[in-house]
């Protein structure tokens, strides 16, 4: 007779890697100009990495000063047909563009995740899905352009150059695009450096979207080309989205001239749990606040405020939930954090997380096996932070989280104002009357109430202080693609 055994179930997860062979990825990509890639004009191809590999997926032409002139060129000759053309018929274009996204949805999401290091879950979720959105929303307003500012006789700003960062290399270029073509401009795209792969993938659309050659150019290469397309004469808007100190640095170059300029930048957002939060709830908010993307999030809720009564419990289940976070490869429909974006990303995180151990705080990162190869870090926690402490001031664009507390519910608006950010805030409270109110006093340009990195291409996002201005989404964000003539 024989005794059955039950032997006890482990319950992890089997590997599950969405497979990477369905996406057409070229081995070369030139610049995009007039409709067409071409050879950048100094010949210069530089090989964009995988991040978790370190491998080279493609190699990537990067614009020089000529090429930046060329783009200028053929974007200036194509406005004015462009404008010209029947709100309605630009709109159909917007749409062809949302749709051809959403076809190649699969291989866009695998591309930006082999090019960036997010996980796919996301890409496949949420970047390509929303950058779809966003073209959707801005096709339906193309048409009814003075209804979007109250009923004023608009006309579009001419040649825009627009500037992305590299967490969100699709959908920004998206946030970019879409209205700005709406309003009848012409553009010019810079990539991210780390990133160019799926802005090139849309030139790709663009061009089976059949939009006349010129309204489009992509221009991928380092911060030079940036700079370049910046000072670049025949330009009349500049749009970024990146860091505070470059922001800066275009302020100053556009200073006297007759160009438009809108800033997305840094912050430093603050996520404030009051004692009447639903908890649990709370937690998955947290982590979704700072671990979302790896934390290079520009509004990521770096700044865990928790009032003092619930302190000890937050964090302990914070700490748990941390613990069962899934970080490794991105490729992985498993995995919750993936690869940092790039080396230089990497150590301006360690950078700040060692001044964090150095000025006293208390610091536990999870326990997790991290591949040879590639840029990662592990989901770290800070707690005993002083309001001083530059892990508590400076944007780390990591997955690192510091913890303050407050008794009040004047301290906590106090100390999340208490910041040269305001790009985001993040309130949790069962009290529907104190969310408004504490809403209403945070100088932050979007408040999220029982949730956090909640994106609607239908909603205005944009900063206060040194997070900029201008504001992306919703009818607000044609307006900085328009002149009110009347
Ligand atoms: P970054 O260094 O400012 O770069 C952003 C873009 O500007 C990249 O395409 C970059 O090219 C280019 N660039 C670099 N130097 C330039 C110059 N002197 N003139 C013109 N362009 C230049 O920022 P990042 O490190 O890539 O991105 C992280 C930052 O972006 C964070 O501070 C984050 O908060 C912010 N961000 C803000 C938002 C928002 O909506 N507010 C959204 C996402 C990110 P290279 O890639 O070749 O350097
Ligand atoms: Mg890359």
């Amino acid at each position: 007779m024989s005794i059955e055994t039950r032997t006890s179930i482990v319950w992890d997860y089997a590997p599950a890697p969405e497979s990477a062979d369905h996406v057409r990825l070229r081995d070369r990509y030139g610049v995009f100009i007039d409709g067409e890639f071409m050879d950048p004009a100094e010949g210069r191809y530089v090989p964009t990495i995988n991040p978790a590999t370190e491998e080279p997926i493609a190699e990537v032409g990067w614009a020089s000063a000529s090429d930046v002139g060329r783009a200028v060129e053929a974007a200036r000759v194509a406005q004015a047909r462009w404008a010209g053309l029947p709100g309605l018929e630009r709109g159909k274009y917007l749409f062809r563009i949302a749709r051809l996204i959403q076809e190649r949805a699969r291989e866009l999401a695998v591309a930006e995740t082999l090019d960036g290091g997010k996980p796919l879950r996301e890409s496949r979720d949420v970047d390509i899905p929303l950058a779809a959105a966003h073209f959707f929303h801005y096709a339906g307003w193309a048409d009814k352009l003075e209804y979007g500012v109250n009923a004023r006789e608009v006309a579009p700003l001419g040649v825009v150059g627009q500037i992305v960062p590299w967490n969100f290399p699709l959908l920004m270029a998206a946030w970019k695009l879409a209205p700005a073509l709406a309003c009848g401009n012409t553009a010019i795209l810079k990539p991210a450096e780390t990133t160019p792969l799926t802005a090139l993938m849309l030139g790709e659309i663009i061009q089976e979207a059949e939009l006349p050659p010129g309204v489009v150019s992509i221009l991928p290469g380092d911060g030079s080309a940036g700079a370049t397309l910046v000072r670049a004469p025949g330009i009349d808007k500049i749009a970024f989205t990146g860091s505070t100190a470059v922001g800066r640095d275009i302020q100053a170059a556009l200073a006297g001239r007759q160009v438009g300029l809108t800033l997305e930048l840094g912050g430093k957002s603050a996520n404030i749990i009051f004692e009447d939060a639903a908890l649990d709830q709370a937690i998955e908010g947290i982590v979704n606040g700072i671990f979302f993307n790896q934390g290079h999030v520009c509004c990521a809720g770096s700044r865990l405020l928790i009032q003092e009564s619930v302190q000890e419990e937050v964090i302990g289940k914070l700490w748990a939930r941390m613990g069962r976070l899934r970080v490794g490869d991105p490729l992985d429909k498993n995995t919750d954090v993936g690869a940092i974006n790039s080396a230089e990303q990497l150590e301006r995180i360690e950078t700040l997380v060692a001044a964090g151990e150095d000025e006293g705080a208390s610091r536990r990162s999870i326990a997790c096996e991290l591949p040879e190869r590639g840029y990662w870090f592990a989901p770290t926690l800070f707690t005993e932070v002083s309001p001083a402490h530059r892990i508590a001031v400076e944007e780390i664009f990591g997955p690192v989280v510091s913890v303050l507390t407050f008794r009040t519910q004047a301290e906590a608006i106090e100390k999340t104002n208490n910041s040269r950010y305001g790009l985001a805030a993040g309130i949790w409270t069962d009290k529907g009357s104190k969310a408004f109110e504490v809403a209403r006093a945070l100088q932050a340009g979007v408040v999220w109430q029982n949730t956090y990195n909640h994106f609607d291409p239908t909603a205005a996002f944009g900063g206060y202080k040194e997070s900029g201005f201008g504001r992306e989404g919703g009818p607000a964000g044609l307006r900085p693609y328009l002149r009110v003539v009347r």
